[in-house]
């Protein structure tokens, strides 16, 4: 059963959702996500990708190690079996079967005996937690290394130990997953997540779990937009993809890079590099209509993959949907970011919040007044008594072709989706009409 509420009997996109089931079933995605050893390349990020797959319709496309995409090359496939520290007597004091981020991502193979001082210059631990081990990874600098807790590496006090690491790396190709959910026009709604870090949920696995079930939900219903699904390897994959993709980047209208979305922290958005694009105000009008705390930042060329997407040569109207961002919880790359960190509520929050917006660029119109002089008489339409909650003046006002439906909600304070029940009750009784259709490149295919 789809935990999701049934599309609305138009089959539009609909803001009515099951928060309680939506968010059990976000995080059962995570639980079953997060054992799998994730890196830019590999095994565990294609059984990630299949995984999405399932629950979303994903085709898993592979991009060879060698290809070049504007400055940067796709690199090696990295894949690993097995890595451990054991005495010399062959007892393992460290196992990547416990955590896989007990090895540092894209250690090169190495089986060896080694002195402990040349062992500790390849061990990494986070300081300020002793029970915390740290995700690190070596993408682009061949070496190898372990991350272990302060307290495992105080008990490495033997001269020497014996090094595991059983992993490859060798020509292959980088996986992403991607999908194209047709809308009635061919003008685009980009979703991007990184799916690339291994065992840490809040990031990355809440970003993956919230992008595959809103690629299910929209699956579902008619919408305006065509909304396009990335799962893709962080700064590389969408570096690849834009590269591949250049001229398709002229459909994208709108676009969200979403990561961090299952903590408690309140919602953090950084803006789009053009600070003011459609898909700003209406994450700001959602988040602002929360009556939850929450915070808006300029956009910034640090962090997720918005770096990419809103590079000059793009400026992509996209930005970055957070919870508390990157870096600045304590648990952030470390084996703390675990099942614990992310709560089935949060998930299903963020979810709601996305939907919202997306709500908002579906319904985001212009509409003309049937009564431009003078206000109509709501009274004997039986629309009076609703006019404040539905901001129906307001609506009749500025609905004059010029103002769209966003620029009303921001003008009056009334809340996007009551404006938008608003058009519905005035169109009923002939009182708006639909401007000029402001989308061209109409999509006459059906879902
Ligand atoms: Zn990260």
């Amino acid at each position: 059963m789809n935990a999701l509420s049934h599309p609305s009997a138009s089959g539009t996109l609909s803001e009515q959702l099951d928060l309680k089931s939506l968010g059990h079933e976000l995080y059962a995605i995570v639980q079953d996500l997060y054992p799998l050893c994730r890196s830019i390349t590999g095994e565990g990020l294609r059984d990630t990708l299949r995984a999405v797959d399932r629950v979303a319709g994903v085709e898993i496309h592979e991009v060879p190690s060698g290809t070049r995409a504007f400055d940067w090359t796709v690199p090696k496939e990295w894949n690993i079996k097995a890595a451990y520290i054991a005495d010399v007597q062959g007892r393992k004091i460290i196992d990547f079967k416990n955590s896989n981020l007990h090895v540092v991502g894209y250690s090169t193979p190495i089986r060896k005996r080694v002195a402990r001082a040349e062992l500790l210059q390849h061990v990494y631990t986070h300081p300020g937690n002793p029970d915390w081990i740290p995700y690190r990874n070596s993408y682009y600098k061949e070496t190898w290394g372990f991350c272990v807790t302060q307290k495992q590496l105080a008990a490495l006090t033997d001269a020497e130990y014996d090094v595991c690491i059983d992993s490859t790396l060798a020509d292959g190709s980088l996986s992403y997953g991607e999908t194209l959910l047709p809308g009635a026009t061919q003008r685009e709604v980009l979703i991007s997540t990184h799916a690339c870090h291994p065992s840490l949920c809040n990031d990355n696995l809440s970003g993956i779990a919230v992008a595959a079930l809103l690629a299910r939900q929209l699956r579902t219903v008619r919408t305006r937009y065509s909304y396009r699904f990335l799962f893709i390897p962080c700064t590389i994959g969408p570096i690849a993809w834009l590269s591949a993709n250049q001229p398709a980047t002229s459909r994208i209208d709108h676009g969200l890079v979403l990561a961090c979305l299952g903590d408690a922290g309140g919602m953090t958005y950084l803006r789009s590099r053009r600070a003011t694009a459609e898909i700003d105000r209406a994450v700001q009008h959602v988040l602002g209509h929360s009556g939850q705390a929450h915070e808006i930042r300029p956009f910034s060329p640090y962090g997720y993959d918005q770096r990419q997407y809103c590079s000059p040569g793009f400026n992509l109207a996209m930005g970055c949907l957070m919870r508390t961002p990157n870096g600045e919880y304590p648990e952030y790359h470390t084996s703390a970011d675990n099942l614990d960190k992310v709560r089935p509520e949060f998930l299903a929050d963020s979810f709601a919040k996305i939907l919202a917006t997306l709500c908002i660029l579906e319904d985001n119109r212009h509409y003309v007044s049937a009564v431009q002089h003078g206000e109509p008489h709501l009274g004997r339409r039986g629309l009076y008594d609703k006019a404040q909650e539905f901001g129906l003046f307001w609506l009749l006002n500025y609905s004059d072709g010029q103002h769209s439906l966003l620029d009303i909600a921001e003008i009056s304070g009334v809340a996007f989706n009551k404006l938008a029940a608003g058009v519905r009750m005035l169109q009923a009784v002939d009182l708006l009409d639909e401007a000029t259709p402001s989308l061209a490149h109409v999509n006459t295919s059906e879902r």
